[in-house]
């Protein structure tokens, strides 16, 4: 129930996920007066881990013109982009920093498009605890600051969990400092010299290979996983596709995987049968048969996220010339133990498919596993209020927290909350692909007009595409200072 007219909303986490919401509710809201608070400990709202880096060797991994901030506007980024540098094109891969400075452009945007009845405010902390109110009504949310926040509604936005730092390893190692056990962390690169081995060998691995070389690492870079397996690269010659293929009618890991090898109808080209499969994405996995997700997850997850998260074509020359040149290089084998030795560590490695071991010495070991994915691991001070409070339940196979299709957080009893709900890599388990910004912000339009419609059922529904996503007025503004004639491009689906 809102307080004198005015409906408070709480957003826990101001990565891209939290900001877009934050936006898209204050605008949605209009004259109708809102106050709506990001709860996030970064300086401003937008940029999450993702865009938080500063190294310009990290590139976006989609080409700008499928970056938009907004599912209804295309070449909204691209457009702006080209604003700061005319050689940004439709199909550049900008660098992730840049894109960090557009989503705060849209958070200031969007502050300064709120009307005089509503409010976009940032709070800089963490949140603690979030607890419905006996009465039903209101959502406190504790902070870590000692503060806490009253709300009508309350939406989860804290993105990917934090690795899993130190997992498998012994105590010692794992608080060594010679051990890396989050690279995103601020700062984390900043004491390594000589030699490296990275634990990981997906975008994360590369993301910190190449910042590592950036800042002149003297020794050889090493990466191991259990298979190996590199991400593979966007073609430099043919833009990603835009448009949905049919709904594929199979839910099984067979069709999956021949939808990988090519299919027909696309003339063989897994890359463009993957774009234009992901539009299906989220609803495919939330029909896919139990045994079938489970069979996905430990054959074939590996192998699909190698092919949908894909290297800039630019990233992928840098990672072939830093291996032709034996500067990285990539196996595949598991990790049997650690030991420090004076001045380094040593590494006990088996090759895969070869009972012979190695030992291999180097100065760090950085964790590269990416976001942990179990949540019932988090080791998170909130996720873990959340779940031993009963007002989330774990996601399908641990994944997240678990949610309804309007993305309602549902509860330790099974029931769907009507006051606290989700958005981003939270609903991993039930949705899957839930991570990128395409499917971010149509996630930010649909439950901005899923929560009015729950506040003033009166209004019509709207859709997460619809051409009215934000008010006209604000529309406007942005595509007269931003969005030149021509950059936009029909039938392009988000
Ligand atoms: C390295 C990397 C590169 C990527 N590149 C691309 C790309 O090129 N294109 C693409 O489409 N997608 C990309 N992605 C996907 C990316 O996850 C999404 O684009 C998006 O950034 C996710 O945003 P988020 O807000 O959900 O999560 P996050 O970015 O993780 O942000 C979550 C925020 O919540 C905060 N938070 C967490 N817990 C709390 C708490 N208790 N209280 C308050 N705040 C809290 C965190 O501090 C953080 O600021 C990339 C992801 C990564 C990790």
């Amino acid at each position: 129930m809102s307080v004198g007219g005015v409906t408070r909303f709480v957003v826990v986490g101001g990565g891209c996920s939290g900001m877009l919401v934050a936006a898209e509710i204050t605008a949605r809201w209009g004259d109708r007066g809102c106050e709506v608070v990001v709860v996030d400990p970064a300086e401003t709202p937008g940029r999450g881990v993702a865009y938080a880096t500063s190294s310009p060797s990290h590139l976006l991994n989609v080409p700008a013109d499928q970056m938009s901030a907004h599912p209804d506007r295309p070449g909204h980024f691209a457009a702006w982009a080209r604003r700061r540098d005319a050689g940004v094109g439709n199909h550049s891969f900008a660098p992730r920093m840049l894109y960090g400075d557009y989503l705060e452009d849209v958070w200031r945007e969007a502050q300064q498009g709120a009307l005089s009845v509503s409010s976009l405010a940032h709070r800089r902390t963490r949140a603690a605890s979030v607890t419905p109110a006996q009465d039903g009504n209101t959502v406190h949310v504790g902070l870590e600051d000692g503060g806490c926040v009253d709300a009508d509604y309350v939406v989860l936005a804290m993105g990917n969990l934090p690795p899993r730092a130190g997992a498998g390893l012994a105590p010692a190692m794992a608080t060594s400092a010679r051990y890396i056990g989050d690279p995103w962390r601020p700062g984390a690169l900043d004491d390594v010299t000589g030699s490296v081995l990275l634990i990981g060998t997906g975008l994360t691995a590369i993301d910190t290979a190449l910042a590592l070389v950036e800042r002149g690492i003297a020794g050889p870079i090493r990466a191991i996983s259990r298979h190996g397996l590199l991400p593979r690269a966007h073609r430099p010659d043919a833009p990603a596709v835009h448009t949905a293929a049919a709904a594929p009618s199979e839910r099984t890991v067979r069709s999956l995987i021949a939808l990988l090898r090519g299919n027909p109808d696309t003339s063989g080209d897994w890359r463009r049968a993957i774009d234009e499969f992901r539009p299906h994405a989220a609803e495919v996995w939330r029909t896919m048969p139990e045994v079938e997700r489970r069979r996905f997850l430990r054959h074939a997850a590996r192998f699909w996220e190698i092919h949908r998260h894909r290297m800039a074509p630019e990233v992928a020359d840098r990672v072939g010339n830093l291996i032709a040149a034996s500067r990285l290089s990539v196996r595949a084998g598991a990790i049997e133990g650690y030991r420090e030795v004076p001045g380094a560590i040593e590494v006990v490695i088996r090759r895969r498919r070869s009972a012979g071991r190695e030992v291999i010495s180097v100065s760090h070991v950085i964790n590269c596993t990416g976001p942990q994915l179990r949540v019932s691991e988090a080791g998170d001070r909130l996720v873990d209020n959340l779940l031993a409070g009963g007002v989330v339940r774990p996601g399908p196979f641990d994944l997240g927290i678990d949610v309804a299709e309007d993305g309602a957080v549902i509860d330790a009893q099974g029931v769907p909350s009507p006051r606290i709900w989700s958005i981003g890599p939270l609903r991993r388990g039930v949705e899957w692909e839930t991570t990128a910004v395409r499917e971010i912000r149509s996630q930010a339009v649909s439950l901005a007009a899923r929560l009015l419609a729950v506040e003033a059922p009166e209004q019509p529904p709207v859709r997460a595409d619809a051409q009215d996503a934000l008010p006209s007025r604000v529309l406007t503004t942005i595509a007269n200072a931003i969005v030149s004639p021509g950059v936009e491009r029909a039938g392009v689906v988000s």
